[in-house]
């Protein structure tokens, strides 16, 4: 346990600056507040804007020799697991995810920063043969100024995730933190403050979407967007973005489904629905939603699965339970919703279906539906907590075809011990990643980004770094060849 700061600031041009408004941040455990946030402006927007454009525009960062690069951001990691415990307590308080969790956030956050160290002073071009007379190159350059907007749901992972390859690239960096959960990133951001790189190389400001975040995205001194959350929010964000044409990448919503089928390993196949839906209350952009299950073993999986959702452990994130709250009153209300209207469209809530109505914060029971077919919403909408549908199919072109049929498209799984079929399906579904037997199978080593609704872009891997440069090519005529 770890005492909270009661106010937290913004962090610009390399300084913690207050505003004049605040925020006030909830435990969502709780429903009581946390501490407060300076509220940042539209002119601390611009601020924070302006020392980026000024530390792009110098070099020092995109022009020093990349091994200072490595050096920096091998200090940033070394920073991060120092305050990897005192940040974790903070995450979790405001969050409401469970402390290992929090925690593991951080961990996650350091390992980005030595995964892009590994290849800041890699970022090679090639040179092309022209054939006599010519000496052709290409130059990998920094975008400039990337600006990037973070969701509440993995606020630290997510946001060096994006940071670490946008600084191993030599960009300068505006974040917007999430209203909903903003303190742990400042956190993070201590730690990178004490990393020694130059001024105006990261800025982070906490401010309201619709004010701030739209100011960001419509600048004409950011030259790149890097936005991870809502569909309708990255919808709107690519329509300020076309005003200047300003490439982004967008890492948006899923509605991803695991395929069952007969022959699948019963407790590899439970510990991933575990994981796969219940882990930080369901609110994963690729969350299993939707688990497709073969009709011969429908009812039997129905039935353990259930029986692990009323097994799980309720309560605050400090306890570490197995179900934590989601994030708030807000996005309880959105999740009942959405159950409500799939029990009006006949699906049947075998567990859950409602919020704890006896727990002080934003508790939501553990819920599987069943008898769900693929055209109800509960089946095509993103609920972003611990709700499970499950569908019956009887063959695997159905199966492909139900797993296939949504707007979205971030991950899929399968599970089956037929190595042709897991191959024959990991072509034919539709989504950035595939997992095969392990839901969440992979790490920050592996490209991760959707199809579809759920965006485009990559993330995470060596792939991502590409999304933080621009191709230049040099064609050179050589005289007297
Ligand atoms: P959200 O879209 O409501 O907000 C995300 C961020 O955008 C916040 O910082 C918000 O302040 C900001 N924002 C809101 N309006 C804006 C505007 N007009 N211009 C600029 N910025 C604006 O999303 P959320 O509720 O915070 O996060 C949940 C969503 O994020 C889910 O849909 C989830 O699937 C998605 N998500 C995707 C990934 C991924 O990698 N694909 C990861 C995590 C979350």
């Amino acid at each position: 346990m770890y005492p909270i700061a009661s106010h937290w600031l913004n962090y610009i041009d390399g300084e913690w600056l207050d505003s004049e408004s605040r925020l006030t941040v909830n435990n969502p455990g709780t429903a009581e507040p946390v501490a407060t946030i300076a509220q940042a402006s539209i002119a601390d927007a611009e601020r924070a804007v302006q020392a980026a454009r000024r530390c792009a525009d110098s070099g020092a960062l995109s022009s020093v020799r990349p091994a200072q690069r490595v050096t920096w951001l091998l200090r940033i990691a070394a920073e991060i697991r120092a305050v990897a415990d005192e940040g974790a307590w903070v995450l979790c308080q405001e969050n409401g995810k469970s402390l290992n969790d929090a925690r593991d956030e951080f961990t996650e956050a350091a390992r980005y920063f030595e995964y892009y160290a590994g290849m800041a002073d890699k970022i090679e071009g090639t040179s092309i043969p022209l054939g006599n007379g010519y000496m052709d190159f290409t130059l990998y350059d920094p975008m400039g100024v990337s600006a990037q907007i973070v969701p509440w749901n993995f606020p630290v992972s997510i946001c060096a995730r994006s940071l670490a390859p946008a600084l191993a690239a030599g960009n300068a960096v505006v974040i917007k933190s999430p209203e909903l959960s903003p303190l742990g990133m400042c956190v993070l951001l201590r730690a990178i403050a004490n990393a020694g790189l130059p001024n105006g190389a990261v800025n982070l400001i906490c401010g309201r979407g619709r004010e701030v975040g739209s100011h960001l995205v419509g600048h004409r001194s950011v030259d790149q967007i890097v936005f991870t959350g809502s569909v309708p929010t990255g919808q709107t964000i690519l329509r300020d973005a076309a005003e200047h044409a300003i490439p982004s990448v967008m890492e948006l919503g899923g509605k991803s489904a695991a395929i069952a089928f007969a022959d699948a390993d019963r407790q590899q196949l439970l510990a991933s629905v575990k994981g796969g839906i219940f882990f930080n209350a369901g609110q994963v952009c690729s969350a299993m939603s939707r688990l497709l299950v073969q009709r011969e073993i429908y009812e039997e999986i129905v039935e353990s699965v259930v029986e692990l959702a009323e097994g799980l452990s309720v309560g605050l994130g400090q306890d570490n339970p197995d179900l934590t709250p989601v994030v708030s009153a807000g996005q309880l209300a959105s999740i009942e919703t959405l159950c409500r209207r799939a029990i009006d469209e006949g699906a049947v809530a075998a567990t859950g279906g409602e919020a704890f109505s006896d727990r002080a914060g934003h508790f939501m029971r553990p819920t599987v539906f069943r008898d769900v077919s693929p055209e109800m919403c509960i089946a095509q909408e993103e609920v972003f907590g611990p709700v499970l549908a499950i569908i019956p199919f009887d063959t695997e072109e159905e199966a492909i075809a139900i797993a296939n049929g949504t707007e979205f498209g971030l991950v899929a799984g399968v599970f089956t011990q037929d190595i042709s079929r897991a191959m024959r399906c990991s072509r034919r579904l539709k989504a950035g990643q595939v997992f095969v037997n392990e839901w969440y199978a992979g790490g920050i080593e592996t490209p991760f980004g959707g199809v579809g609704l759920s965006g485009f872009g990559r993330e995470k891997g060596q792939e991502a770094l590409y999304s933080y440069v621009r191709t230049k090519n040099v064609a050179i005529r050589v005289a007297g060849e």
